[in-house]
């Protein structure tokens, strides 16, 4: 009795199942299948899966399907390589960002008196899995005070700037941006107001940066700029508009309004450099433009 049941499981099961033989055709189609695609069972059933999802990745799709019919092996398309195996809007409700379900699929064979004779696939929509993981990642490489990329970001992003300056001969720049007097700002306002000085400078700098470049936070009042295939002029030309920009946006918080200033120190990628060279070049001018007096740009040579 309990197994006349179990078909009706397959059509409230929260996932998608086909039943296909060997050239794609679709043998069965569950409910699932019919929402997420909007085709009706009796209009699935006869087709390929080819036709039914055009753009799918067809040779990928045959190969494992060869390999499930002929040796009864089981096959898995995971999210990470294949995105989605059957392209399919989202679902309703589904979290934002995606033009497609994202989808992990399973594929193995179905047999009748010890033969092969056909394939199952059971696609299960991973969508929100796959969101939650980039929410995470995201926030894992940020600063939550400023929203500025962290410091291990910035490691790695160096990393990758410096192999593609290796390969393509064209380097980054590099802006280190540090605010002046911090220290008596925290102590005669407070260090609430620190802290919105900090998101308004991150602000200022995110506002005139462009798409490539990124701001990170690089200690507790300095942020770093990576500045993807500039050269030093352009670089110091952006460093002397976050200046004048800082020193003209007084900080207003809680009754109490502050004008600061910042310093900076510019680099740019030169052939032989490693990241610490480049790093220590932007560094030393910075405690340059400190000697100097502050509220100023100076270029590491
Ligand atoms: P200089 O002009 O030479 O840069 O002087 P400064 O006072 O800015 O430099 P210093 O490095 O001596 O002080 C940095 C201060 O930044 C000390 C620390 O209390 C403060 N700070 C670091 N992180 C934070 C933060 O997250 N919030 C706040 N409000 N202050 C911070
Ligand atoms: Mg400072
Ligand atoms: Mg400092």
């Amino acid at each position: 009795m309990i197994r006349s049941l179990l078909p009706q499981v397959l059509e409230i099961i929260g996932n998608g199942v086909m039943v296909v033989d060997s050239d794609g055709r679709v043998d069965y189609w569950n409910r699932w299948m019919g929402e997420a695609t909007g085709v009706e069972r009796e209009d699935a059933e006869g087709r390929t899966v080819f036709e039914l999802f055009p753009g799918m990745r067809e040779k990928a799709f045959r190969r494992n399907l060869k390999s499930v019919i002929a040796f009864g092996n089981f096959a898995f398309f995971s999210q990470k390589v294949h995105g989605a195996v059957f392209p399919m809007p989202c679902a309703p409700g589904a979290p934002e960002g995606f033009d497609r379900m994202q989808q992990s699929c399973r594929m193995g064979p179905l047999r009748h008196e010890g033969e092969v004779c056909r394939a199952f696939v059971v696609i299960e929509d991973v969508t929100e899995a796959v969101s939650n993981e980039r929410r995470l990642a995201e926030a894992a490489s940020r600063d939550g005070l400023t929203g500025a990329y962290n410091r291990r970001w910035f490691d790695r992003r160096m990393e990758d700037e410096f192999d593609r300056a290796r390969r393509y001969g064209r380097g980054p720049a590099l802006l280190i941006l540090d605010i002046d007097h911090f220290k008596s700002l925290n102590d005669e306002e407070g260090h609430q107001f620190g802290d919105e000085a900090l998101k308004r400078v991150a602000e200022i700098c995110r506002h005139a940066l462009r798409s490539t470049d990124a701001l990170c936070r690089y200690g507790g009042e300095e942020f770093c700029a990576v500045l993807p295939e500039t050269e030093l002029g352009q670089g110091v030309a952006l460093a002397e508009r976050l200046r004048t920009s800082c020193a003209s946006s007084p900080i207003a918080f809680r009754g109490a309004k502050r004008s600061l200033t910042v310093s900076s120190g510019v680099s740019a990628w030169r052939e032989g450099d490693d990241v610490t060279s480049l790093v220590g070049r932007a560094d030393a001018a910075l405690y340059v433009a400190k000697r100097a007096g502050r509220n100023r740009v100076e270029v590491g040579t």
